[in-house]
């Protein structure tokens, strides 16, 4: 929904993806103006379980306290999750004192510690955060969907298991006892199946955790501020060029590179984008309103608006 840096332009807003997951829409990043842009996306800003802010630059920021006060406003009593980096939840404290309202819903504020961990699990897919370096904190985001093995119907019945609860039991990992034998599920469960993964970098210099962060995804949204002319401005500002995203990419087996964090020095992403595709093809700058659609075992689908 926002492709911009630092300053927004015309035709690109501050930083912002959403993500629907199975039962779940999530935000990545809230940059100023996310709120119209979820409405033009066509997304119930009331549908949002969770937002994910990978540092709090203002251009990854400035959309919260819009955002938290319409929630109010409409009367909201679902829970909001936030995710972040340390200092998230003194920000949002100042949010809540921002101006005249009163919160109708539970806002629960989670900060990151660690280096690398697991920051959400649910039976379909989970959500790593890894530290990236920028000129501040911040963590890239990592979507892994997860995929159940499948079940040998035909072999437990063969063990002897009776079609029942017993099933459920093994499904669920668990062993079970049949006339005095244990039946372990690795005995009626088929190979683990891989899911769909999806990699969004925040605001970062070029570093080989990338490419281990990033390995074999569907998907690396990876910022690119700049284009080569400006390598040394970029690794100053703690920002990648796209020459370099695009080295990881390769580096990571990714199946499809997305750029975006287009400074507002570039009236077009064309430079970066093709200076990106003479390392890996596979590249597109993205642009505002942008849909990408990830599916098992088909190919990335991009939808410009
Ligand atoms: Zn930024
Ligand atoms: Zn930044």
């Amino acid at each position: 929904m926002g492709t911009a840096s630092a300053i927004p332009t015309k035709t690109r807003n501050h930083a912002a993806i959403v993500l629907k997951i199975y039962d779940r829409t999530v935000l990545f990043d809230c940059g100023e103006g996310t709120q119209k842009q979820i409405m033009e996306a066509q997304v119930s800003p009331m549908k949002i379980d969770d937002i994910y802010i990978t540092h709090l630059h203002g251009d990854h920021i400035l959309g919260l306290p819009g955002i938290i006060q319409s929630l109010a406003f409409r009367g909201r009593t679902r829970p909001l999750n936030i995710y972040g980096p340390v200092g998230i939840a003194n920000l949002i404290e100042h949010i809540k004192n921002l101006g005249y309202f009163a919160i109708s819903y539970e806002l629960n504020v989670h900060e990151i510690m660690d280096d690398d961990v697991v920051i959400y699990q649910q039976n379909n897919f989970l959500i790593r955060a890894m530290k990236m370096k920028h000129t501040v904190t911040n963590y890239a985001y990592k979507v892994e969907e997860i995929k159940q093995p499948k079940f040998l119907r035909p072999k437990a019945i063969e063990l002897g298991v009776p079609p029942g609860p017993l099933f459920g039991k093994l499904q669920a990992g668990e062993s079970v006892v049949v006339d005095g034998k244990t039946i372990f599920p690795e005995q009626v469960l088929g190979p683990p199946r891989i899911g769909v993964k999806l990699v969004y970098s925040g605001d970062t210099i070029p570093q080989e955790n990338m490419i281990y962060f990033a390995k074999d995804v569907n998907v690396l949204i990876h910022e690119a501020t700049f284009s080569e002319e400006f390598r040394d401005k970029a690794l100053e500002n703690g920002h990648t060029i796209a020459k370099d995203a695009a080295l990881i990419a390769k580096n990571a087996n990714v199946e499809q590179l997305i750029l975006t964090h287009l400074s507002n020095r570039y009236t077009t992403s064309e430079v970066l984008e093709e200076e990106a595709k003479e390392i890996f093809e596979k590249t597109v700058y993205a642009e505002d309103m942008m849909t990408v659609i990830v599916e098992n075992n088909k190919e990335v689908k991009i939808i410009k608006k």
